[in-house]
């Protein structure tokens, strides 16, 4: 038996790529590039500057509130049919034991729609990593670059 609970796991992209971000400093929302598994031009990098205030975070510290209730709502479901599958094992051959397992028992979360992601915001293409484009809010009229936090006008 595998013990790894695998969740399948899809955030949406807008149509030009880009992921929903949240700074967790400013809270205010931005997108990123989503780059594909072994882009050559994808930046390894161990935080990310807000395009927004500049303020640094690691990179798994950007998640959106929608994202993040998104991901607990698919791993919810996973994780329970793994504890049910578990106790069925381990009720398997004793003897005088039936189990009837009870497939709609649940920890009360449900599997939630698919997140939606709109095209809104623009893109602002630093200078200095022209690899890493961001978008931003229309409004917005200089950021910072994601890769090393220098400022850009828009
Ligand atoms: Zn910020
Ligand atoms: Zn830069």
């Amino acid at each position: 038996m595998n013990d790894a609970i695998q969740v399948p796991l899809s955030l949406p992209l807008d149509a030009d790529g880009f992921i929903r971000r949240e700074c967790p400093t400013c809270e205010r929302e931005f997108k990123w590039f989503s780059h594909q598994e072994g882009d050559p031009d994808a930046q390894i990098v161990e935080q990310y500057f807000c395009p927004l205030c500049g303020v640094a975070s690691g990179t798994d510290s950007w998640w959106t509130p929608a994202q993040l209730e998104y991901m607990h709502g698919v791993s919810g479901p996973t994780i329970d049919r793994y504890v049910q599958d578990s106790i069925e094992e381990a009720f398997k051959g004793v003897k005088g034991m039936t189990c009837k397992p009870n497939r709609s028992f649940s920890f009360g979360i449900e599997t939630p729609d698919a997140l939606v992601e709109p095209d809104d915001m623009m893109i602002a293409e630093p200078p200095c990593h022209p690899n890493e484009p961001v978008k931003v809010p229309d409004e917005t009229t200089k950021a910072h670059c994601l890769v090393c936090g220098s400022t850009f006008a828009i």
